[in-house]
């Protein structure tokens, strides 16, 4: 079974200063098998990160239906979730990474992994526990551990997001460019993150600007232009 259903999903906005409305998504249609990978590709504006942004329940769509198949509610359509719904799933089954580090300040690199345990209501041991366990399988250095993520390099801080986003093992992982500003030495890590995260079997939905680097971690590729899945020209996507 699916455990996302993207169902002729669209969305506009208005501006209501102007009075203008602009669709900036429309007929988006594909389906995730638990495990899987899909890649969103296009033009910069053709509303990828619009789509993400919407199964994440920042924006709400106003047409279609995005179905989430929940460890705790079931099969639900998060366009008709609560926001006590919205709240759960993101504390325990669906995670989002941008490029930017969207952290409490004034907390350190480990208490903001901690935080995101302890929120799940786990006690403050299994939180320490599962922090470092994080911090080490993502590659941050103990000794910046307990220092603040302000002073990270790109690459660190984006470690570090999806450290906090994955520390809750969430079913769903959405990654809105998380590499758009990092060097390729940076990117190769992310590379083998993702390879991590795909094995351990989380589901992914991801923009990236690198089709090459798309091609070779997804099992499916949607193509914004066409609104049609791609197809990926590899044989690794067999048995
Ligand atoms: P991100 O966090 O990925 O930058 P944003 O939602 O901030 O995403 O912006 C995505 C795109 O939407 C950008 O092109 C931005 O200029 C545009 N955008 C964001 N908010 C508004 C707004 N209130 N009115 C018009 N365009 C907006
Ligand atoms: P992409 O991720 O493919 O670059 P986006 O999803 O960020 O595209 O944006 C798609 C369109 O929707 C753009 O025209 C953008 O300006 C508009 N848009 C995105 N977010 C907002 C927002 N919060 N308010 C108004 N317009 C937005």
């Amino acid at each position: 079974m699916a455990i996302l259903e993207v169902n002729d999903m669209g969305k506009k906005f208005t501006n209501h200063h102007f009075g203008t409305t602009r669709q900036a998504v429309h007929h988006v249609t594909f389906q995730l098998e638990k495990g899987q990978f899909i890649g969103i590709v296009g033009k910069s504006g053709s509303g990828k990160s619009t789509i993400l942004k919407s199964i994440y329940r920042t924006y709400l769509p106003d047409e279609g239906s995005i179905y989430f198949d929940s460890e705790y509610f079931g099969k639900l359509d998060l366009t008709e979730a609560t926001e006590r719904q919205i709240i759960y799933l993101r504390k325990h089954e669906i995670g989002y990474v941008s490029q930017f580090l969207n952290v409490m300040p004034r907390r350190t690199c480990r208490e903001l992994v901690e935080q995101a345990v302890l929120e799940m209501g786990e006690t403050k041991a299994v939180a320490k526990r599962d922090a470092e366990i994080a911090l080490m399988h993502f590659e941050l250095d103990p000794t910046i551990w307990d220092t603040f993520p302000n002073t990270f390099s790109g690459g660190e801080k984006l470690r570090l997001n999806i450290a906090i986003a994955t520390v809750k093992k969430p079913r769903l992982l959405l990654l809105d460019e998380p590499t758009a500003s990092l060097d390729e030495k940076s990117k190769q890590r992310v590379r083998d993150v993702i390879e991590k995260l795909k094995a351990s079997g989380t589901t992914l939905v991801g923009i990236f600007h690198d089709i090459e680097f798309m091609e070779n971690l997804c099992d499916q590729i949607f193509d914004m232009n066409s609104k049609q899945i791609m197809e990926v020209a590899s044989d690794r996507n067999e048995g």
